[in-house]
């Protein structure tokens, strides 16, 4: 019964979120008793709704200001792939007197960024400027008013900033507001060109230009490896080390300081971008998490989804060298035996068609689920939530001392979804032998994620592209078909230097 009731309320649950979602407000709806906070002695709230989206609003007959929802002005979609729902108040001087966010389905905002967090980044607003350049993060830029932005949201935090001033300058524009307003009306369209569009999307690359030049230097060098990985993996010592920095500098910068762990709610955010029309002004707005985008979905379609998970995810990168520390310790180590780990992996299979399914429904829902990843609290948030959320990722990060990458193989709803999209790759590079698996299980023993199947075949879905196995392959001393090769090798040098003093003796005994 209780389980019953369980299921029925959050399938009523769902449905309020479903109808929410469907239904945002509408200016045409609002009511004048929502805006006294901000207009305490208006009497009238206009019936007519000007152009492009505003209500005036009266203290006998006299025009007070204006307000206006940002979606209905400048619906730019935000991180799930929606509009974030801002009704904004503003005087006849064009200042902001009013703001409050309504509606959103915002992942970051949904679970993680307090409510206090958020009214000290709306409050940033009130007696600014429609006119106003304002800019999140950009105190120190002259001709720009500088907000602070909300702490691991920043994409959230730009489109929310970007959404409120064009809406609050269209409005301003149309109405005159304050007297210079008319003049830009005259030399600034109120729909923008596609050139000053393209503009406005680069803006936030110019500002992050270190960033961007030390990120695209690294994916080169990660192309690099790739394309010369033959000759790099006969050289373990150097590999080995080149792999260790690489992983440390995708914890530290792609995860901790340019905050680009990509997630299972980017990939359904990107679902709701397609399914409500793509844009490229979101997805640009962060020059870090666009590269890395990009860069994933490139070397999917080149090599399957392992040089992401190998090479390029912070909290997989975290599991790898948290292993590889525990095993220079000497700690023990553990597999699951191979029919438990081959079932094992479907979780994360169902953990994905879960979360697509619900997306389609609530993206908030959807969002707050996809907390299974630990992705928030260890990387966006650095471990400041609140208990259970750090419990659960600690006990992840546990779990990879003794199983290496436990919560890649089994529980990763993003590595299922890559893993899909990557069976349409294109280069198979990995060097296999006749002997792999017939019987040589070396490799398969070596693959710390269990992609090796008993019979030899790399499963393309499950590997993470580390290379250890390539090693392997090409090393005298591990491979056994090559140790085999090596030790007859040795066998007959020793047998020619015997008998080279003995012939050298013979000879110089005829003379
Ligand atoms: S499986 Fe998930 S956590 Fe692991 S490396 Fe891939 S994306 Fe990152
Ligand atoms: S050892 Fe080989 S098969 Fe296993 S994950 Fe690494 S590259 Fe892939």
């Amino acid at each position: 019964m209780g389980l019953v009731r369980w299921l029925m309320s959050g399938l009523l649950m769902l449905v309020v979120n479903s109808a929410l979602a469907l239904t945002p407000p509408d200016i045409a709806n609002l009511q004048l008793q929502d805006l006294k906070p901000w207009f305490p002695e208006a009497t009238t709230l206009a019936q007519d709704i000007g152009q492009p989206g505003y209500r005036l609003v009266y203290n006998n007959g006299e025009v007070q200001g204006a307000v206006f929802y940002s979606h209905q002005i400048t619906p730019i979609p935000a991180y799930s792939g929606k509009p974030i729902v801002t009704l904004i108040a503003m005087d006849t001087r064009a200042a902001i007197i009013g703001l409050k966010i309504v509606q959103h389905e915002e992942p970051i905002l949904v679970v993680g960024v307090k409510e206090s967090d958020l009214n000290r980044f709306t409050d940033q607003y009130i007696n600014l400027f429609a006119l106003d350049k304002v800019r999140v993060d950009a105190s120190n830029r002259p001709g720009y008013v500088g907000i602070d932005g909300i702490s691991s949201a920043t994409i959230t935090a730009m489109v929310l900033n970007r959404s409120i001033m064009a809406s609050a300058k269209k409005v301003a524009i149309a109405l005159s507001w304050p007297s210079q307003a008319a003049t830009m009306s005259a030399t600034i369209p109120i729909a923008l060109s596609e050139a000053d569009r393209w503009k406005q999307r680069l803006e936030p690359w110019l500002d992050q230009l270190p960033t961007i030049i030390i990120l695209v230097s690294a994916l080169g060098l990660l192309l690099a490896i790739l394309f010369f990985q033959d000759w790099l993996v006969r050289k373990p010592k150097l590999f080995n080390t080149l792999r260790i920095f690489y992983l440390l500098f995708t914890v530290i910068f792609i995860g901790y300081i340019f905050s680009a762990q990509l997630s299972i709610v980017n990939m359904l955010a990107f679902i709701q971008t397609l399914s409500h029309g793509f844009t490229w002004d979101t997805l640009m707005l962060d020059p870090a998490m666009f590269l890395i985008w990009s860069f994933m979905a490139a070397s999917i379609l080149l090599w399957g989804r392992g040089v992401f998970c190998g090479w390029l995810c912070p909290f997989g990168a975290i599991q790898e060298l948290i292993h590889k520390a525990a095993q220079k310790l000497n700690l023990p180590s553990f597999e699951f035996p191979s029919m438990i780990h081959e079932r094992l992996w479907a979780i994360k299979y169902f953990i994905l068609i879960a979360l697509v399914g619900i997306s389609l429904d609530s993206f908030s829902t959807a969002a707050a689920m996809a907390e299974v990843e630990p992705f928030k609290t260890v990387i966006t948030m650095k471990f400041s939530r609140e208990w259970g959320y750090v419990t659960y990722a600690i006990a992840l990060l546990v779990i990879s001392i003794f199983n290496s990458k436990f919560f890649c193989k089994y529980l990763c709803a993003l590595g299922a979804g890559l893993s899909i999209l990557g069976r349409f790759r294109i280069f198979d590079w990995m060097r296999r032998r006749n002997e792999c698996g017939k019987p040589c299980q070396a490799c398969a023993s070596l693959c710390q994620n269990g992609a090796i199947k008993p019979t030899g075949e790399i499963i393309d879905n499950e590997c993470h592209f580390c290379l250890d196995c390539q090693v392997a392959y090409w090393n005298e001393h591990v491979c056994p078909p090559l140790v085999e090769k090596r030790k007859r090798r040795e066998k007959r040098e020793r047998a020619h230097n015997q008998t080279v003093p003995v012939k050298i003796i013979e000879s110089s005994q005829d003379s």
